[in-house]
């Protein structure tokens, strides 16, 4: 099957790292068009994927999650994409809609050629992330033209019918990693690697910098772990400069300047896992998945992620990982003091945790999922 591939961003966000494997993989038969240019184009040319960008008008990408009917004033701009979509649309046999604004886009468009359109849902349809008018439009288009919506965990898949979309659509697909990406290195190895001069014990974070994904908690517990340090990976993607100026400022008023190392977007982040004693996922509303949740399992170090969203179905609480409260920095911080002191029970978990992730989150296992879902879509009337 010809499958047509739109993701709106330019960035490497979670959603677009799991797309340019799926892409990869089916890189024969499809091909990838994408709304706004930036290294995802060209990540994916280099693994030998057809990329067009295709510049819509930026009012159309400027419609925020927040913004409510608001958003209308972007709907003039909608027929000139339709047309410009049109002549890759009409060469799939299936349009794949890997964000809410290409779905939004991708749904318009396969229904003028008659192609089935599937949106791959990596966000949570609720109040924590969207607005009332903005879910009822997404929610309404899936219901009206979408063959299935392929959703990324459970709580993604629950958020989805909870916000009015129909039962019978939602299919889980969980994200995968390679694990094979995840070499077995010890902190010091890795540290001289990724040329870190850093002495004891390290707590990471990997993850964009955005309010909801909740850096600045690792802060607050940090100040009450004296001698750890911290490493804070991962960029504003998505023009949240505003909070990363937050971060850095309570940095300087907690005092925390040499333990708190901001490093950016990296694309080490096997290597800087590895350089780290314990990971933490700290996002204070539901996460949908979660990468570098398996991702830290892959690398072998202890994970504490919050309670909520699609986290909960990727650690078994105190077998593969820890969970804490969303928000809550006594918490983080007594569950890594616990940690620092219990190396032997961080290297049962931290296996523990490995071969669970092998078993259950593998690229493998997720493009198998992918091309089953792709295959009930031929059978499916459109
Ligand atoms: N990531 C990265 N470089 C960074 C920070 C993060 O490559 O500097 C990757 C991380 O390893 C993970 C992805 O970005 O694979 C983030 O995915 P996740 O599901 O954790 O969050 P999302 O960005 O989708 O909300």
């Amino acid at each position: 099957m010809r499958l047509l591939f739109l993701d709106h961003a330019g960035v490497l966000g979670g959603a677009e790292l799991s797309l340019l494997d799926i892409a990869r993989h089916h890189r024969n038969t499809s091909e990838v068009v994408l709304f706004s240019d930036g290294p995802f184009r060209t990540t994916l040319e280099q693994a030998g994927v057809t990329v067009t960008v295709l510049p819509v008008p930026e009012r159309l990408l400027e419609v925020n999650r927040a913004d409510g009917w608001r958003s209308l004033a972007a709907l003039p701009a909608i027929p000139q994409v339709l047309r410009a979509l049109a002549p890759f649309v009409r060469q799939a046999d299936l349009v794949h809609c890997n964000s809410q604004k290409a779905f939004a886009l991708g749904a318009l468009a396969a229904s003028v050629s008659r192609r089935p359109v599937v949106w791959h849902l990596r966000d949570i349809l609720t109040a924590d992330h969207f607005s009332a008018a903005n879910r009822r439009v997404a929610v309404t288009l899936a219901n009206t033209f979408a063959t299935k919506v392929i959703a990324n965990s459970q709580a993604t898949a629950q958020a989805f019918i909870d916000a009015g979309g129909r039962r019978d659509l939602p299919v889980v697909v969980y994200n995968g990693i390679d694990p094979d990406a995840f070499e077995d290195l010890t902190p010091a190895t890795a540290r001289q690697a990724a040329g870190l001069d850093l002495e004891g014990f390290v707590v990471g974070a990997f993850s964009r910098l955005a309010p909801w994904k909740g850096q600045h908690v690792l802060l607050e517990s940090l100040a009450q772990l004296p001698g750890t340090h911290a490493l804070i990976v991962g960029d504003a993607l998505f023009g949240e400069t505003a909070y990363e100026a937050r971060l850095h400022a309570m940095t300087r008023s907690l005092d925390l300047e040499r333990r708190v190392h901001f490093l950016g977007f990296r694309r080490d982040v096997p290597t800087l896992m590895a350089a780290c004693d314990a990971i933490v996922h700290t996002s204070v509303a539901p996460e949908p998945f979660g990468r570098m949740i398996v991702e830290a399992q892959l690398a072998r170090r202890p994970i504490i992620a919050t309670r909520a969203g699609g986290a909960v179905e990727l650690i078994e609480d105190g077998e593969t990982g820890w969970l804490v409260p969303p928000g809550d920095a006594g918490k983080l911080a007594s569950c890594l003091s616990h940690m620092l002191t219990a190396p032997a029970e961080r290297r049962a978990i931290s296996q523990k945790a490995r071969d669970a992730a092998s078993r259950l989150f593998t690229r493998n296992a997720m493009l198998d999922a992918f091309r089953d879902v792709v295959e009930a879509t031929r059978r499916a009337p459109t």
